[in-house]
């Protein structure tokens, strides 16, 4: 066994744990390998262990990743900030974009988005423990925004995304995902119909399954410390 493959076991296995708490089918929950900082080479041995989707958060490093891989079944998640100079190649390379916090990005993303692919999947990214200096919007500013995107029509608006505070204790983590559950369930009593709740990481994504999360994120519990040699 690769070492790929005994991090991808084990963290199957918590997500098989978690789930079975709580009783939800582990079909309904997608494993995001998140693979910044990490090679080609890499990628592809996490794809040979069964993983299809990958998650990079700097776009000058990400293309040529997805370029040398595009004879293989991937799915491409932008999770990084983004910068309007940007957004083009984020529109044709990316299948999903997880961190849309400004309208004016989520135009661009919408006039650039090529035409002969499908609508480009997104998440709004909620500062859901109100932290200063942390990417997302407020929650009282969610609606406003959904209700813009919504108009878009090269832009498929699925969910929310958010990166909690670092807590240790899994009780507690389980209060902001809590919140983030109950916000989309809000904008789906209000007509929207979204299906997705990116949020989790290595250090959490128990308490984040427990609360409904449908796509957890993780780097290092896949890939070791992120700048680490070893193949
Ligand atoms: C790096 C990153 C992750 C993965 O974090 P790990 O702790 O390595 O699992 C998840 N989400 C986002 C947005 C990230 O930038």
């Amino acid at each position: 066994m690769t070492k790929i493959e005994q991090r991808l076991h084990f963290i199957q296995r918590r997500i098989q744990h978690a789930a079975q708490q709580c009783e939800r089918d582990t079909g309904s929950i997608t494993l995001l390998a998140v693979s910044k900082k990490q090679p080609t080479s890499r990628i592809l041995q996490a794809y040979q262990a069964g993983l299809t989707h990958f998650g990079e958060s700097y776009v000058q490093e990400s293309t040529p990743k997805i370029n040398a891989l595009a004879d293989h079944p991937l799915t491409w998640h932008f999770i990084g900030p983004i910068q309007s100079n940007k957004t083009h190649i984020i529109a044709q390379h990316f299948d999903w974009v997880h961190c849309v916090q400004r309208i004016k990005i989520a135009q661009r993303l919408n006039e650039q988005r090529p035409l002969q692919l499908p609508p480009l999947k997104l998440c709004i990214q909620i500062n859901i423990s109100n932290e200063a200096n942390k990417a997302g919007i407020p929650q009282n500013a969610l609606l406003e925004l959904a209700q813009q995107i919504k108009r878009f029509p090269r832009l498929q608006l699925r969910g929310l995304m958010a990166i909690p505070q670092k807590l240790d204790n899994p009780q507690q983590q389980r209060i902001a995902f809590e919140q983030l559950r109950s916000l989309m369930h809000n904008l789906n009593q209000q007509n929207f119909q979204l299906d997705t709740l990116s949020m989790g990481m290595t250090n959490d994504l128990e308490a984040a399954i427990i609360e409904g999360a449908t796509i957890v994120r993780v780097g290092t519990g896949l890939f070791g410390p992120r700048n680490e040699t070893e193949p």
